[in-house]
């Protein structure tokens, strides 16, 4: 196998002494920017970002990020960007492709740190300079061949490995993660090991049940009884042999019979992606970054290679045993959704990675893959109504602790409702927009305050969210019907009390809603999750439109289709990830 990865390190830019050496063209002392560390700032994804730029000898000679709410994979925008700006002596640098908001918050920042020099940025002697590159062979082998690092990728990446597998997986992004990084991370898991301290029943048929029943049957009833039948175990997986700290408490999410679903660390993908990317290196899984999947080889009916796009370059990956395709959905691929689904228009905003583009499915459709489903687009009821983003403030109302309203003051849906349900009865409402309704106790029972903090004081500055110390109060801060609301919450109350939410059967435990201060967060529909794509069989393996297997190829995660019908529920995008991306990665490894 030929998988040597050649790292480059142009460090000569870097070191001012072999300045010369490198080709430089700076001439100092002529442009009066006087030597100093200033501190600048700007706004990127998760909020504010502070720099200290140091400038020695009219040279930026350091810039230090001070101050980030950035998540890692987007933090690694601003390492990367502050390092060419140093190596190449000037602010003016490309941003990070799918980390535009950190790209543009650093760029900002540090632009703000140079104004306070007094001198402008354009007397900044550009050098030429690489920061860090990677130089690539032309070809590179190995038993198996792993298409996106999300979730799937990277535990198919993991399974495969274990099973003797020289893997090397490709992700066009600058780095791992995708749509599992930036999800909740919660995982459905039948009969887990915290459902017996809350005397909470269930089973695997349970579990297929509810899978299928939110799927509206549309789902492929072998692929459900898969899924059903090793959440938990793979979640025990996840937490044994992965290393994936799981929190003590379980969330509800609609759909579900029954609280299930585990939540890890912090309630964020970040812990999954962390962990398995940890794991997989351990295991000498191969990454090669910024490289794009391009197209899959097939020789005699077998695939043996693919083709991907490294900075322009095509780079061949062979694959002696077979190739995983992980490359996640099409959220983010506008042209592709409205083709399949001419509601989902540029109009509706998205939760999506910018790598969510459909890649995968467009290259298994041209070796004939069956592509099934495509038209079942789901959208998060409560995202933020300006960007899109998932807002986990609103998970207080999976802990079952809060109602939805809209402007009028009234109550429209079962908050626990399917994802599809909610979101079609937050479109119909005036504005299109929700407000979730809560008070204190909710607020101390799910923490989601704490948990959630740079969000929850984002929104907050933001006016999305409003704590008030009385109902009438957080109500006209919307300019909600304070009158309607008060008597919403009085309603709720006596249900509560009764045991019965007579209006719309909210299921689980009601508890009513007592003092002061209550909170109002603003909210609508965004873009989630497409359910449709490839065809597999129950061993992962790629089928086509006769139902005969593409013998080399397999695939898992979002990337398929068949599994959740025209709904997935909350929390199980985790479990599929997890069951099929090892079924996917044991058998390419295995396969004879
Ligand atoms: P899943 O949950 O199914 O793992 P994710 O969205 O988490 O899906 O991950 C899919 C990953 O695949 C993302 O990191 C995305 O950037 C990557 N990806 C998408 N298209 C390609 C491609 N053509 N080549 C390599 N990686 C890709």
């Amino acid at each position: 196998m030929r998988n040597k990865r050649i790292i480059t390190l142009v460090l000569c830019a870097l070191m001012s002494a072999s300045i010369v050496g490198c080709g430089s063209k700076n001439t100092a002392g002529k442009s009066g920017i006087p030597d100093g560390t200033y501190t600048g700032e700007g706004n990127g994804k998760g909020g504010k970002i502070v720099v200290e730029l140091t400038m020695k000898d009219e040279k930026i000679e350091d810039i230090k990020v001070k101050e980030h709410g950035e998540t890692p994979g987007y933090a690694d925008a601003l390492d990367k960007m502050s390092a060419e700006m140093v190596a190449k002596n000037t602010i003016e640098v490309d941003m990070v492709s799918g980390a535009t908001l950190s790209s543009t918050g650093i760029l900002e920042a540090v632009k703000d740190a140079f104004s306070k020099t007094g001198v402008s940025a354009d007397k900044l002697v550009a050098q030429e300079g690489q920061a860090e590159d990677e130089v690539r062979e032309a070809e590179y082998s190995a038993d198996v061949i792993v298409l996106g690092g999300g979730g799937a990728g990277l535990t198919a990446a993991i399974e495969a490995a274990q099973n003797g597998a020289s893997v090397i997986l490709v992700e066009k992004m600058p780095m791992v993660g995708g749509n599992t990084l930036i999800s909740g991370g919660e995982m459905a898991a039948p009969s887990n090991w915290l459902q017996g301290e809350e005397a909470i029943e269930d089973s695997k048929d349970q579990f297929y049940e509810d899978i299928l029943k939110g799927g509206d049957n549309e789902n492929n009833p072998e692929l459900v009884r898969v899924l059903a039948d090793n959440a938990t175990e793979d979640a025990e997986w996840l937490r044994d042999e992965v290393g994936v700290t799981f929190e003590d408490y379980m969330l509800f999410f609609g759909g579900h019979s029954v609280k299930r679903s585990l939540v890890p660390k912090d309630a964020s993908g970040v812990e999954l992606i962390e962990k398995l990317s940890a794991k997989a290196e351990e295991l000498g899984v191969i990454t090669h970054l910024n490289t794009a999947a391009t197209e899959l080889v097939q020789e005699d009916g077998k695939v043996v290679a693919i083709k991907a796009d490294y900075k322009g370059e095509e780079i061949k990956y062979n694959a002696t045993n077979g190739v995983i395709v992980a490359t996640g959905g099409f959220g983010s691929n506008l042209e592709m959704r409205v083709k399949h689904n001419p509601d989902m228009n540029e109009k509706i905003l998205s939760t999506n990675s910018v790598g969510s583009t459909g890649d995968g499915i467009v290259m298994a459709e041209a070796l004939g893959a069956d592509i099934v489903d495509m038209e079942y687009i789901q959208t998060y009821p409560t995202c933020d109504p300006e960007t899109g983003t998932l807002l986990y403030v609103g998970d207080v109302r999976l802990e079952g602790r809060s109602i939805l309203v809209n402007k009028e003051g009234k109550r429209f849906v079962e908050e626990l409702e399917r994802r599809d349900v909610i979101s079609k009865a937050v479109v119909e409402q005036t504005d299109s927009v929700s407000y979730m309704f809560w008070d204190e106790s909710a607020m101390e029972a799910s923490k989601v305050n704490v948990k959630h903090k740079k969000e929850y004081d984002q929104l907050i500055a933001e006016k999305k969210l409003v704590k008030a110390n009385t109902i009438e109060e957080a109500a006209e801060f919307f300019g909600i019907d304070a009158e309607e609301l008060k008597n919403t919450v009085a309603k709720y109350n006596e249900y509560a009390q009764n045991g019965k939410d007579l209006e719309f059967n909210k299921r689980g435990e009601l508890v009513p809603f007592a003092e002061g201060p209550y909170y109002i967060m603003k909210s609508k529909p965004a873009i989630h999750h497409t359910m449709g794509g490839i065809k597999i069989n129950t061993n992962a393996e790629v089928v086509d439109k006769n139902g005969e297997v593409i013998k080399g190829l397999y695939a898992a995660g979002e990337v398929t289709g068949d599994i959740h019908g025209t709904n997935r529920l909350g929390s199980d995008a985790i479990a599929d990830i997890t069951v099929f991306g090892r079924i996917a990665g044991r058998n390419a490894a295995t396969v004879k």
